[in-house]
This record gives C-alpha cells, sequence and structure tokens, in this order.
C-alpha cells in the first residue's frame, strides 16, 4: 500500500514556489478530472495549454507504453527513430529544416537565445548581442529566459541578470523600431501573449519585427510555446499571421503532457550550433519523442484544425451570454482556444478568486495576470462539456457576485 498523501503535505514537504489548489487531482479522463475525494471537474486549463487531446488519450497512452516496452533513453551519444520522425514531422510541416529537442519551453527559448549570440558572434562579432524582448512577455524561469520576460517581479531578485536585453512595449512599433538596430542579434516575442494576459500581437506588429529584423539581420524568434501545436486553430500561429520567423520554439501541448520542448530553426543557422556547442541530457529521449509524434500526427489534421476554431465560437458565445448577463468582463479576446476575459474595473486585479469560485463549482480556469481568466482547454474537447463548464463557470461568477467585491 503507498502512503496516503493530501493538500497538507505539499506545505510540509514543498519549496513553497506553487500555491496549488485546495483539491489534489487523482484522474482524469478526456476534459474531466476527479480529486482524491471522487469530486468531478471540466478541465479548462489544460493543465496551463498542455493536454491538447485531453487526459489519458488512448492513442497518447498506446504510443507511451509501446515505446516504454522497447527503449526509455539512451543519452546523446546515440539517437533513436521516435525522435527522428518527430523531427521529420515538424519540418515538413513548418518553415523550419532542423531541430533541436529539450524539456521544456525555458530550455527551447534558451536555445533559441543562444544559437542567435552566436551566429552574430560567428558572422559579425561580439558587440552584435542585443537581444530585444517586450513587456509583460512571457519566456520561461532560466535566467536568461526570464530576463528576457518583461515581468521584472520574475528577475528581480536574481540579479546581475544576463546583459544586452531591452524590452518595448507589446505591439507598439515605434517603440521597438527605437531598440532594433545593427547591434541586435535577435527580436523575441508571443505572437499571442499567453501569461501577459492572452495579448494577440496585431499583424501589422509582427510584420514590423519581420522588416526590422531583415533590415539589421537580426533572427526573428517567435516564441510559440504556449501558441502552438493547434491552439490557435493553426498548427503555428505564425501561420495565422503570415509572418515567418527564423527560429521558433514549441513546447507544452507538444507532448500533449509529457514533457518536450523543441527548438526549430533553418538549415543556415542551425549550423552555427556545431558538435559541444549546447545540449541536455534528456533531450530527444525516445518517450517524448514516440508521445509527440503521436500529438503532432492527431492534431496536424485540417479536421482537427478547424474544430479549434469551432470551438473559439461556443466559447466566446457561452462567454458572451454569461458577460450580458453578469457584466463581469470588460474584454473577451484571444485566439483558437486560447482565450482570456478581462475583467471589469469592478473585478479589477481578482482572477484568481475568480478560478477559485470555479473550482468550487466544479471547473477548473487559468489565470493570466491577476486580472484575466484564461481558457486553454483540450482541443477535442466536446460541445456538451463546453456547456457545462460554461454553466459551472457562470454559477462562479454569480457567486463572486453574490459575495461581493473582495
Ligand atoms: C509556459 C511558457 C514558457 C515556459 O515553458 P516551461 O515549459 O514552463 O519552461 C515559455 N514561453 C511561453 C510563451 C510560455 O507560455
Amino acid at each position: 500500500m503507498q502512503q496516503s498523501m493530501s493538500r497538507q503535505d505539499f506545505d510540509r514537504l514543498m519549496v513553497p514556489t506553487y500555491a496549488p489548489a485546495t483539491f489534489v487531482p487523482d484522474r482524469a479522463a478526456g476534459s474531466r478530472l476527479w480529486d482524491q475525494a471522487g469530486k468531478e471537474y471540466i478541465d479548462f486549463a489544460g493543465g496551463i495549454a498542455v493536454n491538447a487531446l485531453g487526459h489519458a488519450h488512448p492513442a497518447l497512452q498506446a504510443a507511451l507504453q509501446e515505446q516504454a516496452t522497447r527503449l526509455w533513453h539512451t543519452g546523446n551519444g546515440y539517437t533513436n527513430a521516435p525522435i527522428l520522425r518527430l523531427a521529420q514531422a515538424l519540418t515538413d510541416a513548418t518553415f523550419a529544416d532542423k531541430a533541436f529537442f529539450c524539456n521544456s519551453g525555458a530550455e527551447a527559448n534558451e536555445a533559441a537565445l543562444k544559437l542567435a549570440r552566436k551566429v552574430a558572434h560567428d558572422r559579425v562579432g561580439m558587440h552584435k548581442s542585443g537581444i530585444v524582448a517586450f513587456s509583460n512577455a512571457f519566456h520561461g524561469r532560466t535566467l536568461f529566459t526570464v530576463s528576457a520576460g518583461g515581468q521584472p517581479a520574475y528577475s528581480k531578485d536574481f540579479a546581475p541578470l544576463p546583459g544586452a536585453i531591452s524590452h518595448a512595449p507589446f505591439n507598439d512599433l515605434t517603440a521597438a523600431s527605437q531598440l532594433i538596430d545593427d547591434s541586435t542579434c535577435a527580436v523575441i516575442v508571443e505572437p499571442v501573449q499567453g501569461e501577459g494576459g492572452v495579448l494577440p500581437a496585431t499583424q501589422a506588429f509582427l510584420q514590423g519585427l519581420r522588416a526590422l529584423c531583415d533590415k539589421h539581420q537580426a533572427l526573428l524568434i517567435f516564441d510559440e510555446v504556449q501558441t502552438g501545436v493547434g491552439r490557435t486553430g493553426e498548427l503555428y500561429a505564425y501561420m495565422h499571421y503570415g509572418v515567418t520567423p527564423d527560429v521558433l520554439t514549441t513546447a507544452k501541448a507538444l507532448g500533449g503532457g509529457f514533457p518536450i520542448g523543441a527548438m526549430l530553426t533553418r538549415d543556415d543557422l542551425a549550423t552555427a550550433l556545431v558538435v559541444g556547442t549546447h545540449g541536455t541530457t534528456y533531450g530527444g529521449n525516445p518517450l517524448a519523442g514516440a508521445v509527440a509524434g503521436k500529438v503532432l500526427e492527431l492534431i496536424n489534421q485540417p479536421a482537427m484544425l478547424a474544430g479549434v476554431k469551432q470551438r473559439h465560437e461556443w466559447f466566446k458565445e457561452g462567454l458572451q451570454a454569461i458577460n450580458q448577463r453578469l457584466g463581469v468582463f470588460s474584454e473577451i479576446r484571444g485566439l483558437g482556444l486560447l482565450i482570456g476575459c478581462v475583467l471589469s474595473p469592478a473585478w479589477a486585479g481578482q482572477a484568481k478568486a475568480f478560478t477559485l469560485a470555479a473550482a468550487e463549482e466544479g471547473v477548473m480556469v487559468l489565470i493570466a495576470g491577476a486580472n484575466v481568466v484564461r481558457f486553454a482547454p483540450a482541443l477535442n474537447i466536446s460541445e456538451q462539456e463546453v456547456a457545462e463548464g460554461l454553466r459551472r463557470f457562470e454559477r462562479a461568477c454569480e457567486n463572486r457576485l453574490e459575495g461581493g467585491a473582495s
């Protein structure tokens, strides 16, 4: 018998970097999850935009189990067929010719930023090292990526930080153009800021960044860790915008819940990372390759991607109806199944309280900053689950309203 564990044990045992929900998830299937007490939740959080095919998808279980009986890990002194098949699928489906695999979004961005610095240093000189990023951006929690991120609260405690990184306001091309010059090696941007509030870039902004990068021979890096793998209704958000980056990072949904990240780029840039310049022990392991290969195969289908756009409409209509009755949101925004509800001024700063009320009613939702309630469900969630989850969410909003602004 295994020892039973409770939420209190988290406080006793764990470094307190998180404040998890009071309930402890125990099992899940599709877009439904049950806690230790057997209470059911509809999952609109999707493990933070990760469980793109829901929980315990039979085809992913089969891919994982089949690979688990065959080969788990060899290290980078050897390659393996599952990861090569995944690289083939990703490069066939995107602008990229080459892939580098790692285990998380932060590591994918770390690789992208290191690639940009090395390309610039090799080809131009050490002075070409500037990185331009954006306010409220989120790129991960390593020291380099937290410095590129645009939320000083996440980096200031860890100074001294890597240098030559500057930030412009998001969607402000004029401000960006004042920072991007011949000493810039890369511009890193999320096509839709996820953690920063589910804020889509404008087409003109991304097009303008593309032109500025071309003019100054800087690499345009799209951080698609949250927007990638079908989330926006296209395989990658760059396809939605029609603006092609030089480097793309992808993680979260790529493994459907199994940890994997990837940096994708072109041949002419990939050559800079010669043997020994970068690496990771687990990156490109066969288990992750097998699962992500199946995820990509199932998601990169016209019907699946069209289904994401259809589901966007279900959410948007449902949330608008809730808002018409209750007036809790000032804006409903986002692409595909990455949707943010900006709280109206009376409820400003209380997104967390809405997620707690939602959990009480049996629906899991996310925040994106203090002001935005975020939805990032599985891409295959059923119409009935969307409707039931939104009914629960509506009751949660009513409860908040009755409880009054606190
Ligand atoms: C989640 C996220 C990351 C970090 O990914 P980890 O797997 O947590 O390291 C980076 N960029 C964006 C846009 C993200 O949403």
